[in-house]
């Protein structure tokens, strides 16, 4: 649906250029829903009005559903723009229109005559449980309606693409999970391709399929959000994994298992899939002659499936605890060892 070859964006002149995205590559399938992650400044937001033809890549090309976006202007960059629609982080509502006008601005603007365009703006309204809502003005909506509005006018012409860009960061964690879980069902019903840019991996975690990471300018890491949580290859992206597989409790069930196992090691394992684990305490019990401890761990059921984190502590002598971690690390769980006593 998507692709994106060789594409640099620099901004400025020579002297004082930013290279806000580097020979980025990237394809997005039909009916994907493709995350980038990566912290301000790496380039996201640049890449993201990349594709809706907001920004022209100073290298490369994009082509949306075929068509080439990223050096067309005029009636033909209108027309391909009609495919590819976008949501933002602080909704871009028309403040002095009504729920239904700025769900029907959109089709104002393409001409659609006013019975169809009622009819339509009625369907999109059902479609993100806004029914009741119709004639409130945005100063009259919680954060959360007003990014059902966004969706809502986003859907309007029947694009094929969506682009979020951080459209859930203003909300709070109940209200982005509704948020997410419409972006969820919409993406099933309408098979519509979405690509969300944000720098929270929960977001990832919850709807992706594929994420890159993005640093620099540069994606430094892409696969199948599940690979990707199982084995983070850059130290960027294990610090974003730790973002979900570390909540705020972690630092203080750290300090607690330090206190209580001064003795042998405490390794936090990450794995994914419920009961992953399972086979590898046996082995680890069967294969060493090691005590292993099942101190405490969490499992997460997500859209992608389950993953979770899980605490041992493992004692013995030196050289067989040695073997045993590297037997762990050889198991393509995520390993860390928090004491080394
Ligand atoms: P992100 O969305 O990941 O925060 P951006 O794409 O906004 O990253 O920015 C990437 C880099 O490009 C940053 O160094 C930023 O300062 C620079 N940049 C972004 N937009 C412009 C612009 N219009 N003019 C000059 N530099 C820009």
């Amino acid at each position: 649906m998507i692709t994106i070859k060789n594409v640099t964006k620099t901004y400025g002149s020579k002297q004082g250029a930013v290279k806000a995205v580097d020979n980025v590559n990237i394809d997005i399938n039909d009916g994907e829903i493709f995350g980038v992650i990566g912290y301000s400044g790496a380039g996201k937001s640049t890449l993201i009005r990349m594709l809706n033809g907001l920004e022209i890549p100073t290298d490369g090309s994009i082509k949306v559903a075929g068509r080439e976006i990223s050096h067309i202007k005029g009636a033909k960059l209108r027309k391909a723009r009609q495919e590819i629609s976008m949501i933002f982080q602080h909704f871009n509502l028309l403040w002095s229109r009504t729920v239904t006008d700025n769900i029907a601005f959109p089709l104002e603007i393409a001409g659609v005559p006013k019975k169809k365009r009622m009819q339509r703006v009625k369907e999109l309204i059902s479609l993100v449980g806004l029914d009741g809502r119709e004639n409130a003005y945005p100063s009259q909506l919680s954060g959360g309606q007003k990014q059902r509005v966004g969706i809502a006018r986003a859907l309007a012409n029947n694009p094929k693409v969506l682009l979020c860009d951080e459209a859930t960061s203003a909300l709070d964690p109940q209200t982005t999970d509704s948020i997410l879980e419409l972006l969820v069902d919409i993406n099933k019903r309408l098979g519509l391709t979405i690509v969300l840019i944000t720098h929270e991996m929960h977001v990832i975690r919850k709807i992706c399929h594929r994420v890159a990471v993005m640093e620099g300018g540069n994606i430094v890491e892409t696969g199948p959000v599940l690979q990707v949580f199982k084995n983070p290859k850059q130290q960027i992206t294990k610090r974003f994994v730790q973002q979900v597989t570390e909540p705020e409790e972690t630092k203080d069930t750290i300090e607690h298992l330090l206190s209580r196992y001064p003795h042998g090691q405490v390794i936090q394992l990450t794995f994914v899939g419920e009961g992953a684990e399972q086979p590898l305490i046996t082995n680890l019990i069967r294969q060493f002659p090691i005590t292993v401890n099942i101190l405490q761990g969490k499992i997460s059921q997500t859209q992608n499936g389950s993953y979770g984190t899980l605490f041992i502590h493992l004692d013995g002598e030196e050289e067989d605890l040695q073997k045993a971690l590297s037997y762990i690390s050889s198991q393509g769980v995520g390993m860390e060892v928090i004491s080394n006593g």
